[in-house]
């Protein structure tokens, strides 16, 4: 298992189509709440924290949050570090909510349109 963490999560992920909301979708073994774990250092591990780690967040005693609500989602843009109390004011705000259910489906289609656009024209 000398493998990176990283490679060891995407390698079992799906990826959504934007407007299905894009995410990154972690296919393996999850908790009862619907968190992704995997097996690291001999450990279980979230597998959104670890990947929010490896994009460069500072997750050390904070909470990482799922901006798209998907709780299988290693999506760099969709996750979000937070405190703990941040965390439950943003799961309890109707408006976070409807502005980031906004965002990402503005996104969503936004990226369509684009790769709609851009079939057949090398990048
Ligand atoms: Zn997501």
């Amino acid at each position: 298992m000398n493998r990176p963490i990283h490679e060891r999560i995407l390698e079992r992920c799906a990826i959504f189509h934007p407007l299905d909301g894009g995410c990154v979708y972690w296919t393996g073994a999850a908790t009862k709440n619907g968190y992704g774990v995997i097996r690291h250092q001999g450990k279980a591990e979230y597998v959104h924290r670890l990947m929010a780690a490896y994009y460069g967040m500072n997750v050390e005693g904070k909470t990482v949050d799922h901006l798209c609500h998907e709780r299988r989602c290693v999506r760099m843009e969709h996750l979000s570090v937070c405190s703990r109390e941040e965390n439950s004011w943003r799961e309890n705000s109707k408006m976070w909510r409807a502005f980031f259910r906004y965002i990402l489906t503005e996104e969503s289609r936004r990226e369509a349109e684009q790769r709609a656009a851009g079939a057949g024209v090398a990048a």
